[in-house]
């Protein structure tokens, strides 16, 4: 390995910033993305990103889950600049919507973004989603949104998020009341009061910023009146009872640095963009099954976590979406697909603005490049210049619902078992056969993710394919040490055992009590919710 002293390549790498947003529907992600993208002057006007939402919902036929697609490619990586930074904002996909590629993508991110509606608390997607952060230990940043309404007291949502996520919360800034009562926002550390104004939609910091360097500064009560004693209450408890911010262990994914605000009315989001920046990683090390990679590392490479197929009907291509490593990437390189010991060409690349798709002609660690291909890329591929390297880390996740396949055309079988093959290889479906059955059951995170799959297997193979429910809820791949269990294991289980496409076993439960007790009688068996794609 090289070690780049390309200052260049050093300078690019510490000022981008790749990151993804968590959250449950209806907290307010899109909302904030938009904010985002207005301080970033990636898009002009407030509405640009709900567009595509309207459009979510649509009925799914085949048209119209394409149409989502075209709509939501674009939106699937949102690069914008802010200061000196540019960032790479990676949608994930929540809603009807939901699946493995919402966890997926957050394989590909160097932090995180979660938030929490204050009415609410923490709510089950968002607890899902933390559950595949923690994978990586992916730094986290937390945005309490919604302010402007009566919801539960700032430590409330702070206790909530310690005990249901198991993260130390350390807040950055701290609200001024809420609801009717809401007059703003005091940033802890820089001692700066900002005043709420609801419908304000001005970027300009000055119109609403009130430097306090001492609470007990009486121009603290002509602004907040009453209001200004509680927050003097409030701080003073915080100091002696918050956690105080602490850097490494937000790196560590141990804390997270906590913001308050009201995202529709464009409130507490500059504060928490200028932190974000400031202190949230950038592109870092990354494992290989054989080496941990440095970003600085003069020799390109990437790997795939994400495929995006047939976006273009006229074309049916597929886009496989690339998260650069190490190295700089240049288009029209010529780089090496090593599962399948072939050299490509890097000749249309593709990066994603706010709103649109452009051509590349270099990209640099963090970024994430869009590579057209025809059916060879399969998702945890990696390319590099040279040294044959698989990058680790982006698994396939335990499906949640499962289908069993029946084809409607029975001539049909050999396309359905090639179709199904590519679709499990994209990542869109995972396919297991129980190895005591001549069926194909489908497993799923979200289950439109059947839509799909029935839909692409009518147009693109030309068979008829509907479901039929299975009693199964959960699944895990088993292994074990002991060759001798196992072959017990696999024989008195037969009834509950399948294989997946890459030929790994996997135990398939009618619910979490019956694995618990599968669990409980096999304890020298492992029941893993991942697999690592390889
Ligand atoms: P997503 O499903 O997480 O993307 O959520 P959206 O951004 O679409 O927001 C869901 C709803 O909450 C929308 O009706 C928003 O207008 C509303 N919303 C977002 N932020 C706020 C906020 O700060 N205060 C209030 N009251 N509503 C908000």
């Amino acid at each position: 390995m090289t070690v780049s002293n390309s200052s260049e390549l050093k300078r690019q790498i510490e000022r981008r910033r790749t990151f993804g947003i968590i959250s449950h529907p209806d907290a307010g992600k899109t909302t904030l993305t938009e904010k985002l993208l207005l301080f970033g002057g990636a898009i002009t006007m407030a509405g640009a990103v709900k567009s595509r939402k309207a459009s979510r919902h649509a009925t799914s036929d085949w048209m119209s889950i394409e149409q989502e697609r075209g709509i939501s490619v674009t939106s699937s990586v949102m690069k914008f600049e802010y200061r000196d930074y540019e960032i790479n904002l990676l949608d994930t996909p929540g809603h009807k919507d939901f699946s493995e590629d919402t966890y997926r993508v957050l394989t590909a991110v160097d932090s995180a973004v979660m938030v929490i509606d204050s009415v609410k608390g923490v709510e089950e997607q968002t607890r899902r989603l933390m559950e595949v952060c923690r994978m990586r230990n992916t730094p986290i940043m937390t945005f309490v949104n919604k302010l402007d309404r009566e919801g539960m007291s700032p430590l409330e949502v702070m206790s909530d998020i310690e005990e249901t996520l198991q993260i130390e919360c350390a807040p950055l800034t701290w609200p001024v009341g809420m609801g009717k009562g809401y007059k703003g926002t005091y940033d802890i550390y820089r001692k700066k009061l900002t005043l709420f104004r609801a419908g304000f939609e001005s970027l300009r910091e000055q119109d609403m910023v009130t430097e306090i360097s001492d609470l007990s500064d009486p121009r603290l009560d002509e602004l907040l009146g009453s209001q200004a004693d509680d927050l003097r209450g409030d701080v003073e408890l915080l100091e002696g009872a918050a956690n105080p911010f602490d850097l490494d262990d937000y790196l560590k994914g141990s804390q997270t640095p906590v913001f308050f605000g009201s995202a529709v009315n464009n409130f507490g989001v500059k504060e928490m963009l200028d932190s974000f920046v400031e202190i949230a990683p950038c592109p870092g090390p990354r494992k290989t099954t054989t080496r941990t990679v440095s970003p600085d590392e003069e020799e390109f490479s990437g790997f795939v976590f994400k495929i995006q197929a047939n976006m273009d009907l006229a074309h049916r291509d597929r886009l496989a979406f690339m998260r650069i490593c190490s190295g700089k990437f240049q288009r029209g390189m010529k780089v090496k697909h090593h599962r399948i010991g072939k050299d490509i060409t890097m000749s249309n690349p593709t990066i994603f603005m706010a709103q649109d798709r452009e051509l590349v002609d270099e990209a640099w660690p963090g970024d994430i490049v869009g590579i057209h291909n025809h059916g060879t890329i399969k998702i945890g591929d990696t390319f590099t210049d040279k040294e044959p390297l698989q990058y680790t880390g982006i698994p396939s996740f335990a499906p949640e619902h499962f289908r069993r396949v029946r084809l409607d055309s029975p001539m049909k079988s050999k396309q359905l078992h090639k179709g199904l093959l590519q679709l499990s290889e994209e990542g869109a479906i995972q396919v297991f056969r129980p190895i005591n059955d001549n069926i194909f059951i489908l497993g799923a995170v979200g289950v439109l993710q059947f839509d799909v799959a029935v839909a692409r297997l009518k147009a693109e193979y030309s068979v008829d394919a509907s479901y039929d429910s299975t009693p199964y809820s959960v699944a895990r791949w088993v292994r074990c040490d002991d060759l001798k269990k196992m072959a017990e294991f696999e024989k008195t289980q037969q009834n509950n055992l399948a294989k997946d496409s890459a030929d790994q076993l996997v135990y398939l439960a009618a619910n979490n009590w019956d694995l618990k007790y599968v669990e409980n009688h096999w304890p020298e068996v492992q029941f893993l919710k991942t697999c690592e794609h390889s």
